[in-house]
């Protein structure tokens, strides 16, 4: 083909992480043409904690993407304080009874892979750019020289950026979003099986972060280790991640008799909203479409599911997909990403954070239903208590949403 001239594919997805691979999966595997354009190449890392909770778990068997290499994880152990709680994960009959840590370079891969054996071309180290015509539909990418036409551009790109501003599909100003730094280290503890997070951060004030710390064994021999933020606390703008990672480390060092940091820690975005999550021609999916759990930073689950969607809705009318998908992913999600950003707005204020924790690691039964609910780990089928509570949430924090911002901690 001559530099230049263009392509067409009934499908066109820019960024090979989760949420792209997994689109292209279920649409190859039916037999739609599909373009992925990746900036980087193939086996890249993503900073982030490698956890999979159950959900995610779920998405993977979906797509019969089950890698070997990932660590069973059987729970979470929750520390608040001087208060340690060891949760197994909740038991549904929506979801599998374990979770899992999975390096990203090795998850993503396999997820690649398995796009590029149903069939989908994959093209690596290839920025692609949304084309825009006239009446403002997204007809295309611009990538490596070419125009390449599609019925559907799935915008699977990340933390918004270039490609996202170009259709509109930012980050929402008001709205919360977190930060995150990670390593990884040696330690004799990488198979323990369970995930481990510690809810009682403060900065070098003693100000109560809405956030955590966690060690996340792989059970290669290493322990994921990072530390993470939400932006409604107060002093966000000042908040030193790489200090914050240090103390928590100095921490826990003994405990888990970690190594040095195998590499420098690094630091990345969450996005928890987008103004935009479709328009004629596009759907934007997984932390593009600001799809990441504000209770917990979880987005991996999120970007499948919601990558699987798009491809299914495209194949049964690639006409109303757009519109469709964004009813559907919300109808799935919305409101509890929405209680889940009203919720951080709540423990953005250090007060209401340290009573709340005194509450949701009091007893083994608030910390069980803490974890269902937070996890998003709750069954609509058989919701019990975890369902009853997360209904409460819901009702009293929309009720109290325009105080929480009106006196964010973050000003
Ligand atoms: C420190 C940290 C820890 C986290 N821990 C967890 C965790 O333990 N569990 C969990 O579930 N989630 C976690 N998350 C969130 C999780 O990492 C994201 O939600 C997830 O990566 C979203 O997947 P995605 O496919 O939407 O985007 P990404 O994984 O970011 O993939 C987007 C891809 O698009 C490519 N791209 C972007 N623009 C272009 C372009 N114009 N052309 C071509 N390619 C492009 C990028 O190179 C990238 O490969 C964490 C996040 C951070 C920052």
């Amino acid at each position: 083909m001559e530099p230049g001239s263009s392509e067409h594919r009934d499908i066109v997805v820019i960024g090979a992480g989760p949420a792209g691979s997994a689109a292209a999966i279920r649409a190859a595997r039916a037999g739609a043409s599909v373009a992925v354009f990746e900036k980087s190449h193939h086996g890249r890392d993503k900073v982030c904690g490698d956890g999979l909770t159950p959900r995610a778990v779920g998405a993977l068997r979906e797509l019969k993407v089950e890698p070997d290499e990932a660590h069973r994880i059987d729970g979470l152990r929750m520390i608040a304080g001087k208060r340690t709680r060891e949760l197994a994960w909740p038991t549904t009959s929506r979801f599998p009874a374990h979770g899992a840590v999975l390096p990203r370079r090795i998850l993503d891969a396999h997820l690649a892979d398995a796009a590029t054996e149903a069939g989908a071309e994959i093209h690596w180290s290839t920025e692609a750019r949304p084309v825009i015509d006239d009446h403002g539909r997204v007809i295309g990418v611009d990538a490596g020289e070419r125009r390449w036409t599609a019925d559907l551009v799935v915008l699977a790109t990340g933390a918004p950026g270039a490609a996202a501003r170009l259709v509109g599909a930012e980050r929402i100003p008001d709205e919360p979003f977190g930060l995150a730094i990670r390593s990884y280290v040696e330690s004799p503890r990488h198979l323990d099986r369970h995930l481990e997070a510690c809810l009682t951060l403060t900065d070098e004030h003693g100000v109560a972060i809405p956030g955590y710390g966690w060690l996340f064994p792989a059970g290669d021999g290493t322990v994921n280790i990072g530390v993470g933020a939400l932006s409604t606390m107060k002093g966000f703008t000042r908040l030193n991640l790489n200090r914050l990672f240090e103390s928590y480390y100095a921490t826990v060092r003994e405990s888990w008799d970690l190594g040095e940091p195998i590499e420098r820690p690094r630091a990345w975005r969450l996005p928890m909203s987008a103004s935009r999550r479709h328009g004629p021609g596009w759907v934007a999916i997984g932390d593009a479409a600001g799809l990441v759990n504000p209770m917990n930073g979880e987005g991996i689950d999120y970007g499948l599911e919601s990558g699987i969607l798009a491809a299914d809705l495209f194949l049964d009318d690639p006409v109303t997909a757009p519109a469709r998908y964004d009813r559907e992913v919300g109808d799935r999600f919305d409101a509890f990403l929405r209680t889940g950003r009203r919720f951080s707005f709540l423990i953005g204020h250090p007060w209401i954070l340290r009573s709340g924790l005194r509450v949701a690691v009091g007893t083994q039964m608030a910390a069980d239903i803490t974890l269902a609910v937070m996890g998003n780990l709750v069954d609509s089928e058989t919701p019990g208590m975890s369902g009853r509570v997360l209904r409460l949430a819901d009702r009293v924090l929309a009720a109290a949403d325009p105080l929480l911002r009106r006196t964010r901690a973050a000003r």
